[in-house]
């Protein structure tokens, strides 16, 4: 893939480049807690104020509506600068509840969200998995009763990131009585304050509660607040998981790169020893990943299903750099706290946004068009 840079683009860039410099906070964000929520809601508004939120959104809701390439761009000094990782708090309401509201929602339910999103006042978080529907999410049995403009939930989910801090949560239900798997189902956007919602934060293996279950007891929602059509809630749920595994980790993405050049830092390997054929191993495949990343964000129309191709050859390179950087280290990395906890919280790269198996069976499946294995 050939890029150029126009004398536009290169202004953009060295534009970003200064502002993060002078802008980019000097701490790494905090894992969990009012803490996380309160420095990533200071770091939206930072961006914003300072003309750097929303780049591609459109600038009725607040955004730049600038194209791609620029976000690309974006990211690229973002990662270069170390800025705060963009996987905290506010990754599902920039990178799927926003994009998806966006493709989806009514204008009202533009106008109230997106705004308030870019402008770091509202943190939402997602609620699609079940204890019994996880990969197979047309099993999910939470139940929305129509009842004249409102819904009444009731059910629980599971592994809902952030939903102990968040405002809204991208809600997955079933609203039609009688409905079977995908049919029935309804988007809606549920406010996180309503009375019967009960929140249970999980703890993980590294010991931060970045998910929680939470239980929904006769929550009233009214219907306004329905995305994407009552009973047509899988299509609307297909949207977001598209932007989830298609373009939602693109910063994540670049920076395996910046990582990769990190450790080689570290470890400085003698040229031809193990470890440097290790290291050269994780840089090229890093840059295959950037080149899919830029291949992915710019190709239009976009195909459906590449987002399943970058979801699992980001989660298993960047458990393999992590897993790299503890080698590296040894016993010493007891010391780099922040580097324990990104090598075991890597291991649910594979499962979150749909598991490395599931994503095999859609490449295999609507890629490679490999016979479909029996569903239930
Ligand atoms: C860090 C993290 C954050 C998360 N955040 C959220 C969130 O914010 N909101 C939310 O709704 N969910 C969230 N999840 C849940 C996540 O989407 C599910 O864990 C995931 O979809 C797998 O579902 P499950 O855990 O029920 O496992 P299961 O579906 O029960 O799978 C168990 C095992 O069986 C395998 N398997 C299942 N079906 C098949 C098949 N057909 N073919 C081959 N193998 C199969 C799976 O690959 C897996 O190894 C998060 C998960 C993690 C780890």
């Amino acid at each position: 893939m050939r890029l150029q840079l126009s004398p536009e683009d290169i202004a953009f860039r060295d534009a970003a480049r200064a502002w993060l410099l002078d802008n980019k906070p000097a701490t790494r964000a905090p894992e969990d807690g009012s803490e996380s929520r309160a420095f990533a809601l200071d770091w939206l508004a930072k961006l914003y104020d300072g003309g750097w939120g929303g780049l591609a959104w459109p600038k009725d809701y607040g955004g730049q509506g600038l194209p791609p390439a620029r976000l690309l761009l974006w990211y690229e000094e973002y990662v270069r600068a170390r800025a705060p990782s963009t996987l905290d708090c506010s990754f599902v309401a920039l990178n799927h509840a926003g994009p998806t509201l966006i493709a989806c929602g009514t204008e009202a339910q533009k106008a109230t969200h997106l705004p308030r999103i870019l402008k770091g006042q509202s943190i939402w978080c997602q609620g699609f998995s079940e204890p019994g529907a996880g990969s197979d999410l047309a099993s999910l049995r939470t139940t929305g009763r129509v009842e004249g403009d409102m819904l009444i939930v009731n059910g629980q989910k599971i592994w809902s990131s952030y939903a102990d801090i968040a405002d809204f949560q991208e809600l997955l239900i079933r609203t039609e009585p009688g409905s079977k798997r995908h049919k029935g189902l309804s988007w809606v956007i549920c406010d996180m304050s309503l009375p019967g919602i009960t929140i249970r934060p999980i703890r993980n293996m590294a010991g931060a509660t970045h998910f929680a279950e939470v239980f929904y007891d006769d929550v009233r929602i009214p219907l306004t607040q329905v995305v994407g059509g009552l009973h047509d809630g899988w299509t609307t749920a297909m949207t977001t998981l598209g932007f989830e595994r298609r373009t939602a980790a693109m910063a994540l993405q670049l920076d395996l790169s910046v990582q990769v050049e990190d450790l080689i830092d570290l470890a400085r390997p003698t040229p031809g020893s193990a470890m440097a054929e290790r290291l050269s191993d994780l840089r090229a495949e890093a840059a295959a990943i950037r080149a899919m990343t830029y291949r992915v964000a710019l190709r239009e129309p976009a195909t459906p299903f590449d987002g399943s191709l970058v979801r699992l050859s980001f989660a298993e390179l960047e458990q393999r750099i992590r897993r790299a950087a503890m080698d590296i280290l040894g016993p010493a990395a007891l010391v780099h706290s922040g580097r324990v906890a990104d090598y075991l919280e890597s291991y649910s790269e594979t499962i979150a946004g749909g598991t490395a198996e599931i994503q095999r069976n859609i490449i295999g499946e609507r890629i490679l068009g490999l016979p479909r294995e029996a569903r239930p």
